[in-house]
Protein backbone atom coordinates (compact mmCIF):
# COMPACT_ATOMS: atom_id res chain seq x y z
CA UNK A 1 0.00 0.00 0.00
CA UNK A 2 1.16 3.63 -0.91
CA UNK A 3 1.81 5.76 1.98
CA UNK A 4 1.81 9.53 1.31
CA UNK A 5 3.48 12.00 3.75
CA UNK A 6 1.92 14.69 2.29
CA UNK A 7 -1.22 15.50 0.29
CA UNK A 8 -4.08 18.28 -0.72
CA UNK A 9 -7.45 17.51 -1.36
CA UNK A 10 -9.17 19.90 -4.07
CA UNK A 11 -7.35 22.95 -2.76
CA UNK A 12 -8.77 25.99 -3.90
CA UNK A 13 -6.93 29.51 -2.96
CA UNK A 14 -8.01 32.67 -4.33
CA UNK A 15 -6.63 36.04 -4.09
CA UNK A 16 -10.23 38.39 -5.05
CA UNK A 17 -11.31 37.02 -8.01
CA UNK A 18 -8.20 35.68 -9.01
CA UNK A 19 -7.46 31.89 -9.06
CA UNK A 20 -4.23 31.02 -8.02
CA UNK A 21 -4.65 27.39 -6.91
CA UNK A 22 -7.27 25.71 -8.69
CA UNK A 23 -9.01 22.39 -7.23
CA UNK A 24 -5.18 21.05 -6.75
CA UNK A 25 -4.97 17.36 -5.28
CA UNK A 26 -1.35 16.75 -5.25
CA UNK A 27 -0.09 13.11 -3.79
CA UNK A 28 3.80 13.05 -2.16
CA UNK A 29 4.62 9.14 -1.43
CA UNK A 30 6.30 8.67 1.57
CA UNK A 31 10.07 8.85 0.97
CA UNK A 32 9.70 10.35 -2.41
CA UNK A 33 12.02 12.95 -4.00
CA UNK A 34 8.84 14.90 -5.81
CA UNK A 35 9.12 18.03 -7.66
CA UNK A 36 6.68 20.71 -8.28
CA UNK A 37 6.91 22.27 -11.96
CA UNK A 38 5.12 25.15 -13.64
CA UNK A 39 6.13 28.40 -15.74
CA UNK A 40 6.39 31.47 -13.75
CA UNK A 41 3.08 32.26 -12.27
CA UNK A 42 1.94 28.84 -12.70
CA UNK A 43 0.92 29.00 -8.36
CA UNK A 44 4.00 26.90 -7.05
CA UNK A 45 5.05 29.09 -4.54
CA UNK A 46 1.31 29.67 -3.50
CA UNK A 47 1.18 26.18 -3.09
CA UNK A 48 4.01 25.78 -0.78
CA UNK A 49 2.55 29.12 0.85
CA UNK A 50 -0.56 26.69 1.57
CA UNK A 51 1.48 23.25 2.24
CA UNK A 52 3.36 25.95 5.21
CA UNK A 53 0.33 27.16 6.77
CA UNK A 54 1.70 30.67 5.34
CA UNK A 55 -1.71 31.03 3.56
CA UNK A 56 -5.12 30.11 4.25
CA UNK A 57 -6.52 28.16 1.57
CA UNK A 58 -10.23 29.08 0.69
CA UNK A 59 -11.48 25.47 0.29
CA UNK A 60 -9.90 21.92 0.23
CA UNK A 61 -7.31 20.14 2.60
CA UNK A 62 -3.80 20.18 3.46
CA UNK A 63 -3.00 16.48 4.92
CA UNK A 64 0.50 15.53 6.45
CA UNK A 65 0.89 11.66 7.11
CA UNK A 66 -2.51 11.06 6.72
CA UNK A 67 -3.75 13.88 9.56
CA UNK A 68 -5.62 17.12 8.15
CA UNK A 69 -3.61 19.98 9.13
CA UNK A 70 -5.04 23.05 7.23
CA UNK A 71 -6.07 24.94 9.75
CA UNK A 72 -2.77 24.60 11.86
CA UNK A 73 -0.19 27.50 12.32
CA UNK A 74 3.13 27.12 10.72
CA UNK A 75 4.88 25.73 13.97
CA UNK A 76 1.83 23.33 14.64
CA UNK A 77 2.96 21.98 11.44
CA UNK A 78 6.91 22.33 11.89
CA UNK A 79 5.79 20.07 15.25
CA UNK A 80 4.16 18.02 12.77
CA UNK A 81 6.68 17.06 10.94
CA UNK A 82 6.67 19.71 8.43
CA UNK A 83 9.87 21.93 7.85
CA UNK A 84 10.88 24.07 4.87
CA UNK A 85 14.17 26.05 4.36
CA UNK A 86 14.95 28.92 6.01
CA UNK A 87 15.67 32.39 3.80
CA UNK A 88 19.14 33.46 3.42
CA UNK A 89 18.65 35.75 6.10
CA UNK A 90 17.99 34.02 8.75
CA UNK A 91 21.68 32.60 8.75
CA UNK A 92 23.81 34.86 11.62
CA UNK A 93 26.77 35.93 9.95
CA UNK A 94 28.67 36.23 12.85
CA UNK A 95 28.35 32.46 14.35
CA UNK A 96 29.83 29.41 13.19
CA UNK A 97 28.56 26.86 10.91
CA UNK A 98 28.33 24.22 13.73
CA UNK A 99 27.04 27.38 15.98
CA UNK A 100 23.93 27.90 13.43
CA UNK A 101 22.88 23.92 13.70
CA UNK A 102 23.24 23.49 17.05
CA UNK A 103 21.13 26.62 17.91
CA UNK A 104 18.32 24.95 15.98
CA UNK A 105 19.02 21.64 17.12
CA UNK A 106 18.03 23.87 20.65
CA UNK A 107 14.99 25.45 19.18
CA UNK A 108 13.43 21.90 18.16
CA UNK A 109 14.33 20.91 21.62
CA UNK A 110 13.12 23.81 23.47
CA UNK A 111 16.21 24.96 25.70
CA UNK A 112 17.86 27.13 23.26
CA UNK A 113 16.41 30.26 25.33
CA UNK A 114 16.80 29.15 28.55
CA UNK A 115 19.29 30.58 30.85
CA UNK A 116 20.32 27.38 33.20
CA UNK A 117 20.40 24.57 30.32
CA UNK A 118 21.82 21.65 31.85
CA UNK A 119 25.60 21.66 30.17
CA UNK A 120 24.90 17.81 29.18
CA UNK A 121 22.38 18.46 26.98
CA UNK A 122 24.31 21.25 25.04
CA UNK A 123 26.75 18.59 24.49
CA UNK A 124 24.08 16.29 23.12
CA UNK A 125 22.81 19.19 20.62
CA UNK A 126 26.16 20.01 19.41
CA UNK A 127 26.63 16.30 18.68
CA UNK A 128 23.40 15.97 16.94
CA UNK A 129 24.44 19.11 14.73
CA UNK A 130 27.35 17.44 14.08
CA UNK A 131 25.97 14.55 12.80
CA UNK A 132 23.71 16.59 10.72
CA UNK A 133 26.63 18.49 9.18
CA UNK A 134 28.47 15.23 8.54
CA UNK A 135 25.12 14.22 6.69
CA UNK A 136 25.36 17.31 4.38
CA UNK A 137 29.29 16.88 3.80
CA UNK A 138 29.83 20.09 5.51
CA UNK A 139 31.56 18.84 8.66
CA UNK A 140 35.12 20.18 7.44
CA UNK A 141 33.54 23.79 7.80
CA UNK A 142 32.05 23.28 11.02
CA UNK A 143 34.41 25.86 12.48
CA UNK A 144 33.63 28.62 10.03
CA UNK A 145 31.55 31.45 9.98
CA UNK A 146 29.03 31.37 7.93
CA UNK A 147 28.90 34.79 6.46
CA UNK A 148 32.53 33.80 4.69
CA UNK A 149 31.18 30.43 3.08
CA UNK A 150 30.28 30.03 -0.90
CA UNK A 151 26.65 31.00 -1.08
CA UNK A 152 26.14 26.65 -2.31
CA UNK A 153 27.38 25.91 0.86
CA UNK A 154 25.45 28.63 2.86
CA UNK A 155 22.19 27.48 0.95
CA UNK A 156 23.31 24.05 2.42
CA UNK A 157 23.22 25.43 6.06
CA UNK A 158 19.52 26.33 5.66
CA UNK A 159 18.97 22.87 4.79
CA UNK A 160 20.71 21.45 7.80
CA UNK A 161 18.58 24.28 9.50
CA UNK A 162 15.50 23.08 8.70
CA UNK A 163 16.58 19.35 8.87
CA UNK A 164 17.45 19.88 12.95
CA UNK A 165 14.03 19.92 13.10
CA UNK A 166 14.12 16.27 12.20
CA UNK A 167 11.61 16.73 9.56
CA UNK A 168 9.58 14.04 7.88
CA UNK A 169 8.56 16.21 5.01
CA UNK A 170 10.74 18.83 3.73
CA UNK A 171 10.06 21.55 1.31
CA UNK A 172 12.67 23.16 -0.95
CA UNK A 173 11.64 26.20 -2.66
CA UNK A 174 14.54 26.68 -5.41
CA UNK A 175 17.08 25.54 -2.91
CA UNK A 176 19.99 26.75 -6.16
CA UNK A 177 18.29 29.90 -6.92
CA UNK A 178 21.48 32.20 -7.35
CA UNK A 179 23.80 29.84 -7.26
CA UNK A 180 26.46 29.25 -9.14
CA UNK A 181 25.99 26.28 -11.96
CA UNK A 182 29.24 25.32 -10.91
CA UNK A 183 28.41 24.77 -6.91
CA UNK A 184 24.55 23.67 -7.82
CA UNK A 185 25.62 20.41 -9.05
CA UNK A 186 26.85 19.69 -6.11
CA UNK A 187 24.55 20.97 -3.95
CA UNK A 188 21.92 18.74 -5.57
CA UNK A 189 23.82 15.43 -5.58
CA UNK A 190 24.22 16.57 -1.62
CA UNK A 191 20.59 17.19 -1.05
CA UNK A 192 19.76 13.96 -3.50
CA UNK A 193 22.12 11.77 -0.73
CA UNK A 194 19.62 13.07 1.81
CA UNK A 195 18.26 9.18 3.94
CA UNK A 196 14.70 8.39 2.72
CA UNK A 197 13.83 8.74 5.83
CA UNK A 198 12.54 12.61 4.93
CA UNK A 199 10.62 13.35 1.80
CA UNK A 200 11.21 15.88 -0.45
CA UNK A 201 8.96 18.16 -2.27
CA UNK A 202 10.82 20.37 -4.39
CA UNK A 203 10.24 23.52 -6.43
CA UNK A 204 13.12 23.86 -8.92
CA UNK A 205 13.06 26.14 -12.44
CA UNK A 206 15.69 24.15 -13.44
CA UNK A 207 14.84 21.58 -15.34
CA UNK A 208 18.42 19.61 -15.70
CA UNK A 209 18.91 19.57 -12.08
CA UNK A 210 14.62 18.35 -11.53
CA UNK A 211 15.10 15.76 -14.15
CA UNK A 212 18.02 14.20 -12.14
CA UNK A 213 17.31 14.74 -8.91
CA UNK A 214 13.45 13.82 -8.72
CA UNK A 215 11.49 10.44 -9.12
CA UNK A 216 7.92 12.03 -9.27
CA UNK A 217 7.03 15.27 -10.78
CA UNK A 218 3.48 17.16 -10.58
CA UNK A 219 3.46 19.82 -13.29
CA UNK A 220 1.12 22.88 -12.18
CA UNK A 221 -0.12 25.21 -14.67
CA UNK A 222 -2.20 27.92 -14.40
CA UNK A 223 -3.30 26.63 -10.22
CA UNK A 224 -4.13 23.37 -11.60
CA UNK A 225 -2.38 20.45 -11.54
CA UNK A 226 -1.72 19.25 -15.45
CA UNK A 227 0.14 15.85 -15.06
CA UNK A 228 1.92 14.27 -12.94
CA UNK A 229 4.57 11.09 -13.34
CA UNK A 230 8.36 9.88 -13.49
CA UNK A 231 10.49 11.85 -14.99
CA UNK A 232 10.64 9.87 -18.22
CA UNK A 233 7.00 9.81 -18.38
CA UNK A 234 6.84 13.79 -17.99
CA UNK A 235 10.20 14.09 -20.58
CA UNK A 236 8.18 12.81 -23.34
CA UNK A 237 4.51 13.78 -22.06
CA UNK A 238 3.22 16.27 -25.58
CA UNK A 239 1.39 18.78 -22.74
CA UNK A 240 4.35 19.62 -21.21
CA UNK A 241 6.35 20.33 -24.03
CA UNK A 242 3.86 22.71 -25.18
CA UNK A 243 3.77 24.47 -21.95
CA UNK A 244 7.13 24.49 -22.04
CA UNK A 245 8.05 25.08 -25.89
CA UNK A 246 6.81 29.30 -24.95
CA UNK A 247 9.16 29.40 -22.20
P1 LIG B 1 4.92 30.67 -9.28
O1 LIG B 1 5.58 30.44 -7.95
O2 LIG B 1 4.58 29.39 -9.98
O3 LIG B 1 5.70 31.59 -10.17
P2 LIG B 1 2.97 32.17 -7.73
O4 LIG B 1 2.36 31.23 -6.76
O5 LIG B 1 4.01 33.11 -7.21
O6 LIG B 1 3.51 31.39 -9.01
O7 LIG B 1 1.83 33.06 -8.35
C1 LIG B 1 0.67 32.50 -8.99
C2 LIG B 1 -0.26 33.61 -9.39
O8 LIG B 1 -0.90 34.15 -8.24
C3 LIG B 1 0.43 34.79 -10.08
O9 LIG B 1 -0.39 35.24 -11.15
C4 LIG B 1 0.53 35.83 -9.00
O10 LIG B 1 0.50 37.13 -9.54
C5 LIG B 1 -0.70 35.55 -8.16
N1 LIG B 1 -0.50 35.89 -6.74
C6 LIG B 1 0.40 35.33 -5.90
N2 LIG B 1 0.30 35.84 -4.68
C7 LIG B 1 -0.69 36.79 -4.73
C8 LIG B 1 -1.27 37.71 -3.78
N3 LIG B 1 -0.87 37.74 -2.51
N4 LIG B 1 -2.27 38.49 -4.23
C9 LIG B 1 -2.68 38.44 -5.50
N5 LIG B 1 -2.19 37.62 -6.44
C10 LIG B 1 -1.20 36.81 -6.06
Amino acid sequence: MTTYALQTRNLVKKFGGFVATNDVSLNVEAGARHALIGPNGAGKTTLINLLTGFLEPTSGDVILNGEPVTHLAQHQRVKRGLARTFQINRLFADLTVLESVTMAVNERIGIGARFWRPIGAYAEAVDEAAQLLATLRLLDLAHEKTRNLAYGKQRLIEIALALAMKPRVLLLDEPAAGVPTSESRELFETIAALPRDVTILLIEHDMDLVFRFADQISVLVSGALLTGGTPDEIAVNPKVKEVYLGE
